[in-house]
């Protein structure tokens, strides 16, 4: 028998604007974007789709959502007497957790996405991820059934494929795993490889014009408040990130473990860590749901970083 549930550690409440709508019975939300662009969550995971005169272009097939998205896409196409077959689906990247579903659409539907998602999904060789056919390099534009949508990658971010999808006429832009609306990120920076990349990132999506944000995380859509929301709270973990490796100083480590070499880093970069995160937990609690449960997680990603691919604080022996 496990432990009881009192014995776990106290978080501060969620900001009540950090939820979504309440969930149907089956465990989904599904609403409207903008006209024929639908959104679909499960709390904790999001995906999109389009309803065109050609059939159904889904955006993102996470498999915690799974066969609740054809329901979704089936409750919507009979509301609306439009078709409600999934014709397309666009990958945002080669992530199992966003698009491990993909297989329950069948051999016969377009998959579209960047080349480097193809080329880690043929690495993967997951059957419920088959490799998308189309793919682009830099930037594509999509006609499906007379919607446009817009694929651009600007280099590597949380993977090495993911990508940025305008629709331009439902102003809406989706980059997924990147800014959780209303959340802090999950474990380092959202789990992701390129920090400079993952920092920079929210600058591209405002550099479109649009009003409405799908992130792919958590209950509801986001706003480009949200978006600025975040990349403040990426620029204070750079900048408490620079001031900690500024001041803390290793030496009592050292000290202490003597030949241990990796103990005494391990006791000087937690420390580093946790002076670097401190301010902006208590700047963001409140603000963000979850500031105190992963900012230091996301700042030791980002102290790393600074260190390591911006060089700051290397000292060259004299
Ligand atoms: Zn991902």
């Amino acid at each position: 028998m496990s432990e009881g549930a009192d014995e776990l550690p106290d978080y501060a409440p969620v900001p009540k604007s950090a939820l979504g709508p309440a969930l149907n019975e089956q465990g989904y939300y599904v609403g409207r974007v903008e006209r024929n662009l639908y959104w679909i969550t499960d709390g904790t995971y999001q995906s999109a789709f389009l309803t065109t005169s050609d059939g159904v272009v889904l955006l993102d097939a996470p498999p915690t959502i799974g066969h609740n998205i054809q329901r979704a896409v089936d409750e919507i196409a009979a509301a609306n007497g439009v078709s409600n077959k999934v014709t397309h689906l666009i990958y945002s990247h080669h992530h199992a957790d966003h698009a491990g579903a993909s297989f329950l659409f069948g051999r016969n539907v377009v998959r579209i996405g960047h080349e480097e998602t193809r080329r880690l999904l043929l690495r993967d060789d997951d059957p419920a991820r088959p490799p998308n056919e189309e793919t682009f390099q830099d930037d594509r534009t999509l006609q499906i059934g007379g919607e446009r949508i817009e694929l651009a990658w600007h280099g590597p971010n949380h993977s090495p494929d993911n990508i940025l999808i305008q629709l331009p006429d439902h102003d809406t832009l989706i980059l997924i795993d990147i800014v959780n609306p209303g959340w802090a990120p999950v474990y380092t920076s959202n789990l992701s490889e390129d920090i400079p990349g993952y920092v920079e990132a929210p600058a591209n999506a405002l550099a479109y014009s649009w009003k409405h944000f799908i992130g792919g995380h958590l209950g509801r859509l986001g706003t480009r408040e949200d978006v600025m929301l975040h990349q403040q709270y990426m620029a204070d973990i750079g900048e408490n990130s620079r001031k900690a490796i500024d001041t803390v100083d290793p030496t009592r480590y050292f000290m202490k473990y003597g030949e241990n070499t990796w103990a005494a880093v391990k006791g000087y970069l937690d420390e580093v860590t946790a002076v670097a995160a401190a301010p902006v937990i208590e700047k963001y609690t409140g603000v963000l749901a979850a500031a105190d449960v992963f900012t230091e997680s996301t700042t030791f990603w980002v102290m790393e970083s600074v260190r390591l691919d911006l060089g700051y604080g290397s000292q060259v022996h004299p």
